[in-house]
């Protein structure tokens, strides 16, 4: 009997903990609105994919940048010359 009770207990146990997990995951996820943001790498403001220009850096990083970033890069090199 009591190895029973013990066996409930455990059950009810990892049940309650892969609810947690499953939860948990769930907030995690990015909903489909998020999917298309990205931050701009260097703002770190979030804007919608079609706002920003992608380039990849090296043989991984993709980096987003906005355009009121660019415009500043832009001007920057601009006083430079
Ligand atoms: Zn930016």
């Amino acid at each position: 009997m009591t190895i029973s009770i013990l066996a409930v207990l455990f059950l009810a146990a990892i049940l309650a903990v892969s609810f947690i997990g499953f939860r948990a995951i769930i907030r995690q996820g990015k909903s489909p609105e998020d999917i298309n943001k990205e931050k701009c790498s260097i703002c770190r403001t979030q804007y919608h994919r079609s706002q920003l220009i992608a380039r990849q850096v090296g043989d991984y990083r993709l980096l987003h940048f906005c355009q009121s970033c660019i415009m500043s890069l832009h001007n920057e090199m601009l006083s430079k010359n």
